[in-house]
């Protein structure tokens, strides 16, 4: 959503305390999707902060699908969104998030920004998630495969082939 900063940024510089709904389905960061399945409101604040500057907090509590970092399975991770910013409308490197046209605020993409500051750095679906196998991509939480002899020797193979022979 556009949040309109008239009132904020207009004469009476009055201040804006609302619980907002984030309407974004998903969030995508470098071409990924990351579905968002659960969400708490956003509580925001915005007051004037002198000049062409507000003072924008927001918080909430988003729940999203990600990958799992060793075997890829979709993963429900919690991220808390909690800022506090400054913010000059004016200055053209905001353009993300303040929309010059008529000034408002563009919620879902301070969001965005904020979520990826608080992204975990580790994602794991279960904490002895067993991964990948590194050889055929068998997802070893589901079941092993046929690769365990790639980490031998291949000349022990030579032997054991001799030994079937016997
Ligand atoms: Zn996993
Ligand atoms: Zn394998």
């Amino acid at each position: 959503m556009l949040m309109n900063l008239s009132k904020v940024l207009g004469e009476n510089h009055n201040q804006v305390k609302e619980e907002v709904t984030v309407e974004s389905q998903f969030f995508a960061f470098d071409g990924d999707q990351y579905p968002l399945i659960a969400n708490t409101p956003l509580a925001l604040e915005i007051e004037y902060a002198g000049e062409s500057k507000i003072k924008v907090k927001a918080k909430g509590d988003f729940e999203i699908i990600a990958a799992c970092d060793r075997c890829l399975e979709d993963t429900p991770i919690n991220v808390t969104v909690e800022a506090d910013k400054l913010i000059d409308v004016a200055a053209p490197e905001e353009d993300e998030i303040i929309k010059k046209d008529g000034y408002c605020l563009d919620v879902e993409r301070l969001v965005k920004n904020e979520l990826f500051i608080g992204w975990p750095t580790k994602i794991v679906c279960k904490e002895d998630c067993q991964g990948l196998c590194g050889t055929c991509g068998q997802n070893l939480n589901v079941g092993e495969c046929d690769c365990e002899d790639t980490g031998l020797d291949p000349r022990m193979s030579v032997i054991r082939d001799l030994f079937k022979e016997v």
